[in-house]
């Protein structure tokens, strides 16, 4: 098939086909005759197959652009155009006939003779191949098959295209993309390390690229979940603030400027934070700008550290300008070996500039050791290394010629900075001359204290001595300057009456004192004005009257302790001299059974004995206002003869015995005899008045009248009495019998009745008859209306039931709980029931309203009826059971009614 393909031409056979035959034949029978004919033949069919000459005009191929090549109709090769001819590197003489496959790659060659093929059948195929030019270079081109319509010879032409450009671009553009996706990769892997959040967004706003940082922070924020492609603008944040800004700043920066912004993002305004944003164009490799980037650096933390230096900075300058002291920050400045050679003002506030007299100009220029040295302060600096090197404080007050030429105090401090110090000046002239005035006040107060007659001691709260007057040194032998910064108040104490002191202190606290508690400041907490025994120096005692009291600051804080001390030696002595003379008096006194007291003039009583004590019942009268023995005498105002009012108001005199009525200290009245004496003590008078207690002899009288009156009492009494008793008794009885809530009779008056009643059935041969009653849903009620209503409830029941009766032998009881019972003597059947109807009437008719009551809506009964003739020997209880079983029918055939028990079997 290929051969005769090929033999065709690719060709529609035609009559040149059919003469070439012809001519091979005879070619064939020439063959066999002879060489001559053989040689024509072949020359005929060479020529008959020879390639049809171009008929067309070639000149416009030559002038294209594509590369052509022409075939005739038998598919040869009949003419190729110069570009052709370049591209294939073959000749037209090498190109005609079958000689341009050879230019065509081995491999692609069955592809064009399949495009060949297509193009006969009718189609246009286009089929890409490779032409070898030589020298190993490849030429990629494209290639068709046009007919050529309008020419005789020529049946297609190959436009053939250069693809050699394309497809090196092809390569080139792979290459890109694999690079383009290495780097995109490379950029992710950037995004995704970084921990700030950066985004892209392209020219209209759409997030391109953004890691994953930049997803969570704006879902924190926001709650917004990013997507890529989203356009910004489409947002909705919680923060209109930060919407708007973000819009702001993407719009400058897809304008293609370039900066960095520091922002808080106010989130839902719950999270705050401030960001660097760092916003860049995005280029591509022409220059066109294709978007934009945005890094953002969180520096909320350092935000606030240097809010918080600047704040403390800010602070610094208002406390060092409005600070009164002249405040200097010196910076050391040091040469290349690391010497210190001066110091620099790094801040200074007003009142260092005139301080040091500077200008505003001067600094910091002007060198510290300058400064100081202008105006004679050159110390300063010395103070100022040695504080820097050493690191230490310095505090000195110095008295200085002051920047005006006068006179001043100035505090002077000095403190180690790492990289210089803080030098303050304050001027405390004031302090200074106040400090002088108290000086002066001080020796003044001493000489005060001096001049007093008392001792006076001061010590601080450590016990040391502070203050120690002339008068003091005199009294216990001690010089002030050996005392005064010594903590030895204890040397004025003897050992012995300390230790008691402390002792009894201890025991008033209930806890002990902590040891080494001093004498002295506990006497002074305490407020006291005490006798004590103090002790000179030469170690002989003394009494002394001591009066302690703390010494407080202006503020009122305790500073330390005073004490005063008078020597009261003289008094003393005279004392026991008068004591010695009393205890004679009182020993007389002390044995008396009458009661003696001494009054003074202004009432106050001077002296009382034992017996005076014992039935006033006083622990001591001393010093107490006679009146208090006799308030009943009502108001005195007399204070000069108070004594003398309260006895002519007693009636008492000199003269005689008087009865007076005196009140003791649990307010009862004693009933005494008085007598009254005036003696004169000491150049004054006193009133001696003796009582004689006469309550005894009293209470004998009374109790011997009581006595008496009691007997007659019991004498009347005991004649009315019998009668009381037997009333008492019927009551008791009665009270024994009643039921305590409804007041009708109660069980055991109705066992009582019932078994009368029986006995006195059976003797007298009559029906005795017995009804129970029982309150329906009453447990509903109670739960309904509560117990007490209840109880209420059951009362009026009860009251009803009983009215209902009116035979005297009736007899109505509480059973127990909401039953009663009824005994009806000598009632048969046809009785029993009209009396039971006529009860349960009587308690409809109460209408006590009954809700929860299946039945009514009000309370009723149900009744069970027993009638029995009543037989001696036979137990009466048989009947309450009989009736109790008809309760039990009638509250079974649906309650509010009564059963009568059947009656025959009520007499088996
Ligand atoms: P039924 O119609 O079957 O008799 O129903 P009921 O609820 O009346 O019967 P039950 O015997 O279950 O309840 C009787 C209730 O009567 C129980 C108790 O709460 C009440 N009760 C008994 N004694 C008293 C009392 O003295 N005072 C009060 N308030 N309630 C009582
Ligand atoms: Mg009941
Ligand atoms: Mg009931």
């Amino acid at each position: 098939m290929q051969v005769a393909e090929f033999l065709l031409g690719g060709r529609r056979p035609g009559w040149r086909d059919g003469v070439a035959w012809i001519a091979l034949s005879l070619l064939l029978v020439f063959h066999v005759l002879q060489w001559p004919g053989y040689l024509f033949l072949c020359v005929l069919f060479m020529a008959l197959r020879a390639p049809a000459k171009v008929d067309c005009n070639t000149a416009i191929f030559d002038a294209s652009a594509f590369a052509v090549l022409l075939n005739d109709q038998k598919g040869q090769c009949c003419y190729v155009n110069e570009k052709w001819r370049l591209l294939s590197g073959l000749s037209l003489q090498q190109a005609l006939g079958e000689g341009w496959l050879s230019a065509i790659h081995p491999e692609d060659r069955p592809r064009v003779i399949a495009m060949y093929a297509a193009a006969r059948q009718g189609q246009l195929p286009v089929v890409e191949y490779r032409f070898l030019p030589g020298e190993g270079r490849v030429v990629w081109v494209s290639s068709s098959l046009l007919p050529v319509p309008g020419y005789a010879n020529v049946s297609c032409q190959a436009l053939i295209c250069d693809l050699t450009a394309s497809k090196r671009q092809e390569a080139e553009r792979s290459a890109l993309l694999v690079e383009q996706k290495e780097m995109k990769e490379e950029l992710e892997s950037i995004l995704s390390s970084s921990n700030d959040p950066i985004v892209a967004v392209d020219m209209e706003f759409r997030f391109s690229v953004f890691n994953q940082s930049f997803a969570s922070l704006f879902f924190l924020l926001y709650g917004v979940k990013v997507a890529r492609r989203d356009c910004l603008l489409h947002y909705e944040l919680k923060s209109e603030e930060d919407r708007s800004n973000l819009i702001t700043f993407w719009g400058r920066v897809l304008q293609g400027e370039c900066f960095v912004i520091r922002r808080a993002l106010h989130g839902d305004d719950k999270i705050i934070r401030v960001f660097d944003l760092s916003f860049s164009p995005q280029f591509n490799s022409a220059g066109k700008q294709i978007g934009a980037i945005n890094v953002l650096h969180d520096v909320t933390l350092s935000a606030q550290t240097e809010r918080a230096l600047q704040k403390s900075e800010e602070l610094f300058k208002a406390a060092t300008q409005s600070s009164v002291d002249a405040i200097y920050v010196l910076e050391a400045i040091k040469d290349e070996s690391w010497k210190l050679v001066d110091f620099d003002f790094s801040e200074v506030n007003q009142n260092g500039f005139d301080f040091l007299q500077l200008h505003l100009d001067d600094t910091p220029k002007m060198s510290f050791e300058k400064a100081v040295n202008r105006i004679a302060y050159g110390y300063l600096f010395d103070v100022c290394s040695d504080v820097y090197f050493t690191k230490t404080k310095y505090q000195q007050e110095k008295e200085c010629i002051g920047p005006d030429g006068n006179s001043c105090w100035l505090l002077f401090s000095v403190v180690a900075l790492s990289n210089g110090v803080v030098l303050t000046a304050s001027d405390i002239s004031e302090r200074k001359q106040s400090e002088l005035a108290l000086a002066t006040f001080s020796s003044l107060q001493q000489a005060i204290l001096d001049s007093a007659g008392s001792a006076i001691i001061v010590t601080d709260l450590s016990n040391t001595i502070r203050l120690f007057n002339q008068a003091a040194e005199e009294m216990l032998g001690y010089q002030a300057g050996e005392l005064i910064g010594k903590e030895t108040p204890a040397v004025f104490h003897q050992a012995e009456s300390a230790r008691l002191f402390i002792a009894e202190f201890e025991k008033e606290l209930g806890e002990p004192l902590p040891i080494g508690s001093d004498v002295f400041s506990i006497q002074a907490m305490r407020y006291t004005q005490r006798d004590w025994i103090y002790q000179h120096r030469d170690g002989h005692a003394f009494p002394v009257e001591l009066t302690m009291n703390v010494v407080r600051n202006q503020q009122g804080e305790i500073t330390g302790y005073m004490g005063i001390a008078n020597d009261i030696s003289v008094r003393k002595m005279a004392e026991m001299k008068l004591q010695q003379n009393e205890s004679r008096t009182s020993a007389i006194l002390d044995s008396l059974h009458d009661c003696v007291l001494s009054v003074g003039m202004n009432g106050l009583i001077l002296d009382a004995n034992p017996a005076a004590l014992k039935v006033f019942a006083y622990d001591n009268l001393r010093g107490k206002s006679l009146n208090l023995l006799f308030p009943h005498l009502g108001e005195m105002n007399l204070q000069q003869n108070l004594a003398g009012e309260i006895f002519t108001r007693l009636g008492v005199d000199t003269q005689g015995m008087r009865e007076v009525v005196a009140i003791n200290k649990e307010g009862v009245e004693v009933l005494m005899d008085m007598a009254l004496a005036e003696v004169e003590v000491d150049g004054a008078h006193v009133f001696i008045t003796t009582l004689h207690d006469l309550t005894q002899h009293k209470l004998d009288e009374q109790k011997m009248q009581e006595t008496i009156e009691e007997l007659e009492a019991v004498q009347t009494s005991l004649s009315g009495s019998h009668e009381q008793l037997s009333q008492a008794n019927q009551e008791l009885s009665r009270l024994a019998h009643l039921d305590g809530l409804t007041g009708i009779a109660n069980r055991r008056l109705f066992d009582q009745t019932l078994v009368q009643e029986w006995a006195r059935g059976a003797r007298a041969g009559e029906c005795l008859a017995l009804a129970m009653l029982d309150v329906d849903y009453f447990k509903r009620y109670n739960d309904h209306f509560g117990h007490q209503a209840g109880d209420e409830c059951l009362k009026r029941v009860a009251m009803a039931i009983a009215s209902a009766l009116h035979r005297p032998g009736d007899f109505a009881a509480r059973y127990g709980g909401e039953e009663f019972v009824l005994v009806l003597p000598g009632t048969d059947q046809e009785g029993a029931v009209q009396v039971v109807e006529a009860v349960l009437n009587q308690v409809r008719n109460l209408a006590i309203v009954h809700q929860t009551s299946d039945v009514a809506k009000v309370v009723t009964l149900s009744a069970g009826i027993a009638v029995v003739l009543p037989l001696q020997g036979v137990d009466p209880y048989c009947l309450v059971q009989a009736a109790d079983q008809a309760l039990y029918q009638a509250k079974h055939q649906g309650r509010n009614r009564y059963f009568l028990a059947g009656a025959n079997r009520l007499t088996e």
